[in-house]
């Protein structure tokens, strides 16, 4: 019996490829700016800015293949990014620590209602109505690290009703993912069922209804989005 007065939120779940299990998921941070071109195209310098991290809220989250256009945006755009998915975690862990507390990773994307997200920049708000409104993080199957080894390296591409928009390597990340294991867990306890989304390479850009995306990452499942 519950003493719970109204009923639990769903627990978020991401499926694994090739198997029926589920990886549960507890938070989700996305890293800003974390490849140069991209830096540049947002109108910064890739050479000045320690790595900053912003959250989505986990029930944005969204595995049917469809993102519906959102409401109150004119400018949403895709960023085409790999997750990171931890099964344990702690705090201050180091760099050469970082990769024992990984389970696996998968495709994502970033979806952002840029027109929101530029004047909360612009009067210094917070970012979440821009980044973190409902099915704004699309993903695709986890895949473990057993499987694919470290990621360090490997195509990321993204393509709209099959023309190239995104097309980059994860070696061009400017925090790699150690380091942006080690930062986070200097400012917050992580912990198993916690997503980083590592950042997006250049030609990030608008979606309009009834577009279709196809992300790929080198040794990833491939995800596949129409925008309804
Ligand atoms: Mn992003």
């Amino acid at each position: 019996m519950s003493n719970l007065v109204i009923p639990a939120p769903k627990q978020i779940t991401i499926p694994i490829h090739g198997s029926d299990q589920e990886f549960p998921v507890r938070r989700v941070y996305c890293i800003g700016r974390n490849y140069a071109a991209h830096t540049i195209e947002m109108g910064f310098d890739p050479d000045k800015e320690p790595p900053f991290f912003f959250q989505k809220n986990t029930d944005n989250i969204d595995t049917t293949g469809e993102f519906p256009y959102p409401p109150e945006s004119q400018d949403v755009h895709y960023e085409l990014e790999l997750i990171v998915a931890l099964k344990s975690g702690g705090s201050n862990i180091t760099e050469a620590e970082a990769y024992n507390h990984i389970y696996g990773f998968g495709i994502g994307l970033d979806m952002t209602r840029r027109d929101l997200q530029g004047v909360c920049k612009k009067m210094g708000r917070p970012w979440e109505i821009g980044k973190a409104f409902e099915r704004s993080a699309p993903m695709g199957k986890l895949t473990p690290m057993s499987e694919v080894g470290n990621m360090e390296k490997g195509n990321i591409n993204l393509t709209v009703n099959g023309e190239v928009r995104q097309n980059g390597d994860l070696d061009m990340m400017i925090w790699k993912i150690p380091e942006q294991i080690a930062h986070l867990s200097k400012f917050y306890d992580i912990s198993a069922g916690d997503l980083i989304m590592t950042g997006t390479p250049a030609g990030v850009g608008p979606i309009v209804k009834g577009d279709k995306l196809i992300g790929k990452i080198d040794h990833l499942e491939t995800i596949e989005i129409i925008v309804v």
